[in-house]
């Protein structure tokens, strides 16, 4: 199997260098240049989570120097519960929160951390991260501790939230957290620099593993296709979702699983005021904003940049249309949905997970569905406690971080500080001078 460029431009690479590369050379994403269908109705039903993953993965990984470790990658990665619980006839709630860092995240950040980590390469990677909320920590801790592999998380000083912060400051090690004194913007130049700079490049293999990189959006089909066969076998039905979408990875994902025969059905996206799948499926053409800030942070996206592997899967605008559902939630809509959640099903959401809630009362009340649950409550305590009046209970894996040694370090918005600071951290100085 190879993978392709969105932009059609780019050689076409093995899993291992798309992993390696992040964005094609053409600066389009990789996608798989086909999606072999699944026949999930031969399986074993006692077949496990992670049993499941690998079959599922396995043709994408055909003919790879990581094939054979493709096995051991998934029950490194999805080692965690992946609970389906039913709050009515209706609805049931899929829980993807019960990782290390409490979000969705750890399911693709672990995956890639596990995958790059089998990879031989001559030079260390580097894992540089700008991060203002969910995809920090579930890279910190997914890349901790992990063999030939340097990790940097950008961060915009005191603009995240405490225990945010902490979940990146908590690990040392291999993992360098860095106060950047800027915005989040000025993260992501810095980030960008480092790509464009010579010393970088001769040093060490940069990669960013967002969700740009095809090593978080496969495995997170895994969790799609294996709760609608489950569904399936139990009630010989396709299964409905509803996806909170910010950069449009998870959803994508649910498409690929969908693509590939699973038994799915509607799949609707849910976003916040950033609201880019709605306004282009009325005007026919992405809007050029920038991201508004909502109580769903991690949905704030003005230019979502999965959104050309999402549009790479229909022929035309009008397939499109037919095929993709989406719902807006206001910032007062997602307040109402936490409030309502807690009172009629006595169960607390995350503000990502409140949108998806919020287009489940506009759909019908005949068709099942389930609604994703991306983040765990107790990571946005402060906007639900207010709401629901009452303490929310930490998880124990989340106390234990929160309770580590914090350290970061400080630098200016400036790469050179930041080459500095990547030098005397992890001792690596200059090769070519
Ligand atoms: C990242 C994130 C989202 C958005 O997911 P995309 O793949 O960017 O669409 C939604 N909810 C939570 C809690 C997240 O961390």
């Amino acid at each position: 199997m190879k993978f392709i460029s969105t932009r059609g431009d780019a050689k076409a690479v093995a899993i291992s260098s798309a992993l390696q590369n992040g964005l094609a050379e053409d600066g389009g994403l990789y996608v798989p240049e086909s999606f072999p269908l699944f026949d999930w109705q031969a399986l074993d039903s006692a077949m496990s989570y992670p049993d499941f993953a690998t079959k599922l993965l396995t043709p994408f990984f055909n003919g790879d120097a990581l094939e054979n470790q493709l096995s051991t990658i998934c029950h490194e990665s999805f080692n965690f519960p992946l609970p389906l619980v039913n709050i009515d006839q209706k609805t049931s709630v899929l829980e993807l929160f019960h990782g290390m860092t409490l979000s969705f995240k750890d399911f693709g950040a672990r995956f890639l951390a596990n995958a790059l980590s089998h990879i031989k390469t001559d030079k260390k990677f580097t894992i540089m991260v700008a991060t203002s909320g969910d995809t920090g920590s579930a890279v910190a801790a997914a890349f901790y501790q992990k063999k030939n592999i340097n990790v940097m998380v950008l961060f915009p000083k005191g603009k995240i939230s405490m225990r945010q912060q902490k979940q990146i400051t908590c690990w040392q090690d291999n993992v360098c957290a860095v106060e950047v004194n800027g915005t989040f913007d000025d993260c992501q130049a810095l980030v960008k620099g480092a790509f464009a700079d010579n010393w970088w490049q001769n040093n060490t293999y940069l990669n960013t593993s967002n969700s740009i990189n095809i090593g978080r959006l496969l495995p997170q089909t895994t969790y799609y296709a294996y709760i609608a066969w489950q569904y399936f076998l139990k009630h010989g039905k396709k299964a409905n979702f509803i996806v909170p979408s910010g950069n449009i990875g998870n959803v994508c994902a649910c498409f690929w699983a969908k693509k590939m025969g699973l038994p799915i059905g509607d799949i609707v996206i849910a976003q916040n005021e950033n609201n880019v799948i709605g306004q282009f499926l009325a005007h026919k053409i992405l809007p050029n904003k920038a991201s508004i800030e909502t109580l769903a942070n991690a949905m704030d996206v003005g230019k979502p940049s999965n959104f050309e592997r999402l549009y790479a899967l229909f022929p035309d605008f009008d397939v499109f249309a037919h095929e993709v559902k989406a719902f807006k939630a206001s910032d007062s809509d997602i307040k109402k949905m936490i409030a309502e959640v807690k009172n009629e099903h006595n169960m607390l959401i995350c503000p990502h997970t409140a949108t998806a809630f919020f287009a489940r009362e506009s759909l019908t009340e005949d068709t099942h569905y389930i609604v994703v649950a991306t983040a765990h409550p107790a990571k946005f305590e402060e906007v639900i406690e207010p709401i629901t009046q009452e303490k929310i209970k930490v998880p124990e894996h989340l106390n234990k971080l929160l309770e580590k040694k914090q350290q970061s370090v400080g630098v200016s918005a400036n790469l050179n500080a930041l080459t500095e600071q990547y030098q005397a951290y992890f001792g690596v100085y200059s090769s070519s001078s």
